[in-house]
């Protein structure tokens, strides 16, 4: 295992995180996989309080066990509008890991500008943070978000926050120049979830794979998140200990891509102008905003990835989350679109949005539900 330095905390983190949202059917497996990524070298652990028994189990295990020496262990705490609803979620989840002192806490989807007032606000949420930092049960403060772009630099820059847990993938990089600009900060950098939130690339399709060779999707999208030395770790989040077995060898590669990579690199950035010509979206943000709140490049972004890599699936899984997650995943469906026009003299490559939306919807909006009354 590789580990690199956490920005100003400091830390030294292995490039692997353990998250633990998943593998919760059976303490028997959640607790197989934590000693499986400790075998592995992994020697940070993240959790949150909105995961279900996460944190209990975790706790119950470390209680059991004992805590691992140099262990760094994170929980998220969702921002909160009071300094006293924070001190009783942070009191809660320290009762919870059974631990008198956690490392890291971050604040969990710091994701629209009224999340921002809130950690703002002297007398707010953060203050019972700072308290608990004081006190010695805290020890560095991060936020993660689902946020826009200027969301998040506006929270990077406020200098309240020494890490940031960020979405950026192969898939979705328009958040490179945060990249930049946590290094610039020295912001510890925390990759949420690249195999799967990244594209579901545990399980990829046949056209990905073909474009990958002789290359996994998985190891070669994980290693150019990798071969970026400001990243300090990705997040993993098995749902059994075999699904660590993939971290064997790329634990241990941190090193510049080799020229076999770049090579497949370079077939999978030609794939999308290849596949969609004319009708791709290249993602310049340029057509928002829309009155209907239709997140266009989003919905044309999973539009490319299933017509260039056959990513079906994982476009209907995320276009699922229009209307249904708030704002963690803001935005209305496709089929919203009013035929306005105004989204149109905007977009740079004179694409017929309200047509391809129109296309987007059909094709990802999966089954109609049936009724029960249908029947
Ligand atoms: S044409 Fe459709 S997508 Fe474009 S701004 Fe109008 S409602 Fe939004
Ligand atoms: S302006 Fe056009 S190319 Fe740019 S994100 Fe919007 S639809 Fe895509």
């Amino acid at each position: 295992m590789q580990y690199r330095r956490f920005g100003q905390t400091d830390l030294r983190l292995s490039v692997f995180s353990l998250g633990t949202m998943r593998g919760l059917d059976h303490p028997g497996t959640f607790e197989a996989t934590l000693e499986r990524a400790l075998d592995l070298g992994i020697n940070h652990i993240e959790t949150a309080r909105g995961y279900g028994p996460s944190e209990r189990w975790l706790g119950d295990w470390l209680h059991r066990r004992g805590r691992p020496q140099n262990l760094v262990l994170t929980t998220k705490i969702p921002p909160q509008p009071s300094r006293e609803a924070m001190a009783q979620l942070l009191a809660d989840s320290l009762e919870r890991l059974r631990v008198p002192t956690i490392d890291c806490l971050a604040i969990h989807g710091l994701n629209t500008p009224e999340h921002l007032t809130w950690v703002q606000d002297p007398q707010g949420c953060m203050a019972a943070v700072r308290q608990a930092q004081e006190n010695g049960q805290i020890g560095h403060v991060g936020f993660s978000t689902h946020g826009p772009r200027d969301v998040i630099q506006f929270a990077m820059e406020t200098g309240l926050f020494s890490f940031v847990l960020l979405h950026y993938y192969y898939f979705f990089q328009r958040h490179a120049p945060l990249i930049a600009l946590a290094q610039d900060l020295d912001l510890g950098l925390f990759i949420i979830s690249p195999g799967d939130k990244g594209g579901m690339l545990y399980t990829p399709p046949e056209a990905l794979r073909q474009v990958c060779q002789p290359f996994d999707p998985l190891f070669l999208t994980y290693r150019w998140l990798l071969s970026q030395p400001g990243i300090t770790t990705l997040s993993t989040g098995p749902a059994c200990p075999e699904e660590l077995d993939v971290l064997t060898e790329l634990a241990h590669r941190t090193d510049p891509l080799t020229p076999s990579e770049t090579a497949a690199l370079a077939r999978l950035d030609q794939r999308p102008a290849a596949t969609l010509g004319t009708d791709l979206c290249r993602q310049c943000y340029e057509c928002l905003p829309c009155p209907e709140a239709i997140h266009i490049p989003e919905v044309l972004r999973l539009r490319n990835l299933t017509l260039a890599y056959d990513m079906q699936a994982f476009g209907e899984y995320r276009y699922r989350m229009f209307e249904n997650a708030g704002h963690w995943f803001p935005g209305r469906k496709a089929n919203r679109c009013t035929d306005c026009g105004d989204c149109l003299p905007r977009c740079p490559e004179n694409l017929d949005i309200p047509a391809l939306l129109r296309d987007t919807h059909n094709r990802l909006k999966g089954p109609d539900r049936r009724r029960l009354w249908d029947d």
